[in-house]
């Protein structure tokens, strides 16, 4: 099946034929179609499957196709555990995105943060941020949330190993309720599943 066929546009079609990409992997098939369709996810999938394609192709083309809407507000959050992480996603988005008028940037402790203050000022449409930091980014109101459409947690059960789980409910306690939640997460644990009701909404789809 080409990517084409999951519901994607030309711009992003061509953006995986660049990058040599024949077909869509296993969770790309399964987690795109959904997440186009505004529902909630819950997926299981190990680093390596094309995870973060399956996530951040999708979210590309629902914010690109609302270009109008864009103004100086995060869109779309993408909470990772690691600094590592974090500016890897990002660079992935930064190519996929490569022909659309849209702006991401990761934030991640130990670095400055007056920088990354002057960054969200000027605008960023997908934010891709490990949880400590951008809770200080919130807490100098560097960052809006309020016209936030899609929030995802990826690696969700390194992020609770790592001890973000009180973080992540303080994020989730400043986000507007009416929001798409994408959940991905190597292993279910029973940590796993309970931090995923709390962060997806019940009709949640499921994917692995
Ligand atoms: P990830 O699981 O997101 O860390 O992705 C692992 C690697 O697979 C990355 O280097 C991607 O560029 C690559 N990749 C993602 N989707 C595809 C695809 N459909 N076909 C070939 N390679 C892919």
């Amino acid at each position: 099946m080409p990517f084409s066929k999951l519901g994607l546009s030309s711009p992003l079609v061509k953006a995986t034929k660049v990058l040599g990409y024949r077909t869509p992997t296993e969770i790309q098939r399964q987690a795109i179609p959904v997440i186009l369709s505004g529902k909630d996810l819950v997926a299981t999938s190990q680093t390596g499957t094309g995870k973060t394609a399956a996530f951040v192709l999708p979210i590309l083309e629902k914010l690109n196709k609302e270009r109008t809407l864009r103004g100086k507000r995060v869109h779309a959050l993408i909470l990772t555990p690691t600094r590592e992480l974090s500016v890897q996603v990002e660079a992935n988005i930064a190519l996929y995105s490569k022909n659309l008028k849209l702006k991401s940037m990761a934030v991640y402790g130990g670095v400055d943060i007056e920088p990354q203050k002057q960054r969200l000022i000027e605008g960023v449409d997908i934010l891709v941020a490990t949880p400590g930091r951008l809770l200080d980014l919130a807490h100098q109101r560097a960052i809006h949330f309020d016209e936030l459409e899609v929030l995802v947690l990826d690696e969700a059960d390194r992020m609770i190993d790592m001890g973000f789980s009180d973080d992540l409910y303080k994020i989730l306690d400043r986000l507007p309720q009416h929001r798409q939640n994408l959940f991905f997460s190597a292993t279910i644990t029973d940590s796993v599943r309970s931090l995923s009701y709390d962060f997806t909404d019940s009709k949640v789809s499921e994917a692995a």
